[in-house]
């Protein structure tokens, strides 16, 4: 079958012809319709000293997909073929104290698909049952496929109580876009959104947010005059992974104000400690989604309205996976699709 592969220990992705993934009695084998490529792809792409740490050469990469059922294992007691499912990616260990507390997303043994075991920038990808969403009838195949990177935004977005909040996002890329949709749909009063990228705020703006604003030229505390908010954000939602954008939210925030911290710092990040005790804010690193909570709120948002297909700005053919990654490169993007099957 064709695959993207990591096939050199070096900048690029090769497609390969590599076999058919083997089934094991667990096991369900899907056919890829669809993927979304992932900052993670890029980085593996690119071959930073995570990636060369982290990724086996050889591995095919991806894990943001949607696909049919194609076969499955004669443990698999509810599924046919035919059937529209994504994957979750991350692959938990099972027997671990959080694992069978039913804590699944805080197993410690989780293993990344397209990260640390062959993923689905292929023709098809096996994997456990446990890992297996189905799709409720109606959901768009675009939306399907980003189901993985949606999960993110709602596990962060919902990490705290939004209803009547004033909610401020650090970053729009295409998670932080989704969370401030999200959190809008929750009943937040205003979502604020900050990112130096036009692009992305022009695209946040499409997609729903009270304002989105430059923090390179508007600070937050201008923002929150206009908008005559009375102390500061309640909750916020850190998506950019940058120093000075995590330090801006801090100043920010009203007393006892909630922060959930999605984006990954390429480096430690220096605070000023003292915010957030004598502020007594509460902190909270998010990882990947709960399964199965989380997909099971974004079917229910999706079905009462929510819109996150304004984020899907490219749907290309697989053949020209070169020309995704170079959009995603640029940051003229929010989520970047291919295609691998009708
Ligand atoms: P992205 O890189 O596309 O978006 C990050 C955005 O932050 C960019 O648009 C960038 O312009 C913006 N930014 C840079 N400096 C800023 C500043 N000072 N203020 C505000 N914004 C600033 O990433 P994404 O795909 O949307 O993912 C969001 C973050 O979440 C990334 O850091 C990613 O690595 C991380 N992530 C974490 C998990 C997890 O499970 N914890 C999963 C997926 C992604
Ligand atoms: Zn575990």
């Amino acid at each position: 079958m064709k695959a993207l592969v990591k096939s050199k220990a070096e900048r690029g992705l090769w497609l390969e012809d590599v076999p058919e993934p083997e089934m094991g009695i667990n096991d369900v084998k899907i056919r890829v319709l669809q993927t979304g490529i992932c900052g993670t792809d890029l980085h593996i792409y690119e071959w930073d000293a995570w990636a060369s740490k982290t990724i086996p050469v050889g591995l095919t990469i991806g894990h943001e997909f949607v696909g049919e059922v194609v076969a499955f294992g004669s443990n698999v007691p509810d599924l046919h073929v035919g059937q529209i499912v994504s994957g979750e990616g991350h692959v938990v260990c099972g027997r671990c104290r959080n694992c069978l507390a039913g804590r699944r997303h805080l197993c410690a043994f989780t293993a990344g698909v397209g990260v640390n075991r062959n993923g689905a920038f292929a023709e098809y990808v096996v994997l456990p049952v446990s890992n297996i969403w189905q799709h409720a009838p109606g959901v768009p195949l675009d939306v399907a496929s980003i189901f993985d990177p949606f999960g993110n935004a709602v596990h962060t977005a919902l990490a705290f109580p939004v209803l009547g909040e004033d909610v401020l996002v650090t970053g729009a890329g295409p998670i932080g876009i989704m969370a401030a949709a999200v959190a809008k749909h929750a009943g937040a009063r205003h979502v604020v959104i900050s990112d130096p990228n036009p692009y992305r705020r022009a695209l946040a703006e499409k997609v729903g947010v009270t304002k989105a604003v430059n923090p390179l030229e508007t600070t937050l505390a201008a923002v929150q005059k206009e908008l005559t908010m009375h102390e500061g954000f309640d909750v916020g939602l850190e998506m950019s992974g940058n120093p000075q954008a995590f330090r801006d939210m801090l100043v920010n925030m009203s007393h006892g104000a909630k922060i959930a911290m999605l984006g990954i710092p390429s480096e430690p990040i220096a605070i000023d400690w003292n915010q957030v005790i004598f502020n007594q804010l509460t902190l909270r690193g998010i990882y990947g989604r709960e399964m199965y909570e989380t997909w099971y709120k974004m079917t229910v948002m999706l079905e009462s309205g929510l819109d996150i297909s304004g984020v899907i700005t490219h749907r290309l053919d697989w053949q020209d996976f070169e020309q995704g990654f170079a959009a995603m490169r640029s940051g003229n993007s929010g989520k970047v699709i291919l295609k691998w099957a009708d």
